[in-house]
């Protein structure tokens, strides 16, 4: 019997990555899953159906999470296909760096936008659903204690999130509801490949990781899943870093 059998799981931004992997985990332990996605149809359609070759229940909803509307419906989806909800992960993410003087009103409002105000309203939408014992996991980042320069915005967005997986905690603790951070080290996923793949960057990352490799999607999801699942009961307005050490 898998770790999140009976579980309703709803994951953004889940048709890469990070995502792709939380959402091919959790159905693997027995979880249905929402694999949301922004643009990339058929990314998440090959998730979905990797899940289902599997075994394992899986549908795709399209939809932006910082915007209001697409959020209830994200979340009323999955209701409906599965009729409960018991795990949000707030995984959808966009990383752009820029020193300071390039920082643009839209390079900050895009980044908290999705970064910020999406699990805000992806956490509202799913509130009324979730029950006793739910988890919901906000996806941050080892930035926040890194801090390299040209990460303002980027660091400040996933400090927020910290900050608000603390304060969600004591709000939903009375529903017996949980609300985690787990901030990822560099992981090698569709986002990154660009900057991680042989470039000199990615030879310091792995160069100053005690365990000298790069990440992996499948290191953060069996966290994600620890954080989903009971094994985590007594855990909740946490920060858990994964990061090989980094
Ligand atoms: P990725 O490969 O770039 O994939 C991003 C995912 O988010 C895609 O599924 C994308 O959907 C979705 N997305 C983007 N904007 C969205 C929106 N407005 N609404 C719904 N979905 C949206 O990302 P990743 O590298 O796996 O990172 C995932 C999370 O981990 C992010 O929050 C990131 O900040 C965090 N993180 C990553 C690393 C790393 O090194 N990779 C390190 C620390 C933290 P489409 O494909 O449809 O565009």
């Amino acid at each position: 019997m898998g770790r999140l059998e009976n579980k309703v799981a709803v994951v953004t931004g889940a048709s890469k990555g990070i995502g792709a992997a939380i959402a091919a985990l959790f159905a693997a332990e027995g979880a249905s899953v929402v694999v949301n996605y922004a643009s990339s149809k058929s990314d998440a359609d090959k998730v979905v159906a990797g899940i289902l070759t599997c075994g394992g229940k899986a549908i795709a909803v399209k939809g932006d999470v910082s915007n209001a509307e697409h959020a209830i419906a994200i979340i009323d989806a999955a209701v409906a296909e599965f009729g409960r909800l018991d795990i949000l992960v707030n995984n959808a993410g966009i990383y752009e760096f820029a020193p300071l003087l390039d920082i643009t009103q839209e390079h900050f409002h895009k980044s908290f936008n999705i970064n910020v105000l999406g699990p805000l309203l992806m956490t509202q939408a799913a509130a009324k659903h979730l029950g006793e014992g739910s988890s919901v996991i906000n996806i941050g980042s080892n930035i926040t204690h890194m801090k390299p320069p040209g990460s303002a915005v980027y660091a400040a967005s996933k400090s927020a999130i910290e900050t608000i997986g603390s304060v969600l905690a004591k709000e939903l603790g009375g529903q017996k509801i949980r609300v985690n951070t787990l901030n990822p080290g560099p992981t090698r996923t569709e986002g990154t490949s660009q900057i991680m793949t042989n470039s000199e960057m990615s030879q310091h990352i792995i160069n100053d990781t005690p365990l000298g490799r790069m990440g992996l999607p499948g290191d953060i999801a069996s966290v994600a899943l620890f954080l989903a699942s009971d094994d985590s009961a007594w855990i909740t307005g946490d920060v858990l870093l994964v990061s090989g050490g980094l």
